[in-house]
């Protein structure tokens, strides 16, 4: 969800259902929506991870960010930009009278309610898996051998003319790839789990977000 805000003078004092702010992405989740998805009213397979490092849009000062907190979001629908709950002939949302904070916080005739909220307890992996001990270890081997701060230090070196980083980076995309392959294959998780457990995959992420062309040979 980008938020975007009417003029701060508006009169308007309610929202008028025009569903421009879920046109624009769905929302990211707060530590008071994890129901929603233990109750799977938000299947998990709607879900992704931005993580640490990653480069994102800041939704209410505008431009780019490296995020400094983990971010889960619900997804876009395969065909535009929307929330996946937008249903887009009726304009309204599928799970109004379930739709988490941020949803509830955002005014966009008044800024100030989602600027003091919207980095506050955000949802993250560990809250959702940190009990299943087999998963969080996994999760916390693929963060330490492929995380965006080591990534962006070897953007860096390549830039500057060093091949052995451009290995590195190669490496942690068939990493990123295999380590995908494996917790579909040995614990039978369903693919649209991906993009939650592990964010979205490495080499998409370097290509879309960081503008790098990369070959993996394998
Ligand atoms: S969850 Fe509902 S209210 Fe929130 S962005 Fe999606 S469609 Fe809009």
């Amino acid at each position: 969800m980008t938020f975007s805000f009417t003029d701060q003078h508006s009169e308007r004092q309610q929202c008028m259902r025009c569903g421009t702010c879920c046109k624009k992405g769905g929302p990211a989740l707060h530590e008071q929506d994890i129901a929603l998805v233990s109750q799977k009213i938000i299947d998990p397979e709607n879900l992704y991870t931005i993580r640490v490092g990653e480069l994102v849009r800041d939704n209410v000062n505008g431009g780019l960010i490296y995020t400094d907190a983990e971010i889960i979001k619900i997804r876009a629908s395969e065909a535009s930009h929307a929330c996946i709950f937008l249903r887009n002939n009726e304009n309204a949302c599928g799970i109004y009278e379930d739709r988490p904070g941020q949803c509830h916080a955002l005014e966009c005739w008044n800024s100030e309610t989602i600027r003091a909220t919207h980095t506050q307890n955000r949802l993250d992996r560990k809250a959702l898996f940190g009990e299943l001990d087999w998963l969080w270890n996994i999760l916390e081997e693929h963060e330490s051998r492929c995380n965006y701060v080591q990534i962006r230090r070897l953007i860096e070196r390549r830039r500057e003319g060093d091949s052995s980083a451009s290995r590195e980076v190669e490496e942690m995309i068939s990493y990123d790839q295999a380590i995908r392959d494996i917790v579909i294959e040995k614990a039978n998780m369903e693919s649209g789990m991906l993009n939650l457990l592990f964010g979205m995959p490495l080499k998409l992420v370097l290509q879309r977000r960081f503008g790098l062309k990369i070959q993996v040979h394998v």
